[in-house]
């Protein structure tokens, strides 16, 4: 068994319409993210090197200094009131902890499948979120690419 392991900070603004707390209104968080992926056997390149770090990193930093946002936010995804570059839209009903495990899952996975398709290889991606000090969030599957 082969493993790798890609740590990451990011910053990001966010807000969780529909809350009943404070969490509504707009704050930030610096997210500490982790991406373990493990194989039997990682491909390898033609220097022996397996799948591109700096690649999965990029999928957590490409969140850095963004709102992270739904679409159910009609402010955030107002071209006209924010820049789009500026804007991650996630996939659910809220930018949550748990929406952000995910969108880092999948991005690594079009990460594996962009660099080694059709190899059929299982992979298990386990994906760490950190809000803050006390709130995490892991999200593991098993993915054949
Ligand atoms: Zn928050």
């Amino acid at each position: 068994m082969e493993k790798i392991i890609v740590t990451s900070k990011f910053h990001t603004g966010h807000r969780q319409l529909g809350y009943p707390g404070k969490c509504k209104y707009v704050h930030g968080h610096t997210w500490h993210g982790k991406v373990m992926i493990s194989a039997e056997e990682f491909p390898r390149d033609d220097i022996d090197m397996s799948l591109e770090f700096s690649d999965i990193k990029a999928v957590m930093r490409f969140m850095d200094h963004k709102m992270l946002v739904t679409e159910q936010d009609a402010t955030f995804t107002n071209p006209e009131l924010f820049e789009p570059e500026g804007v991650v839209v996630l996939k659910g009903k809220g930018p949550s902890v748990e929406n952000v495990a995910y969108y880092v899952f999948d991005g690594v996975v079009d990460v594996i499948r962009n660099q080694y398709p059709g190899r059929n290889i299982t992979y298990t991606v386990e994906v760490t979120i950190q809000e803050t000090e006390n709130n995490i969030f892991i999200v593991e599957k098993t993915v054949n690419i």
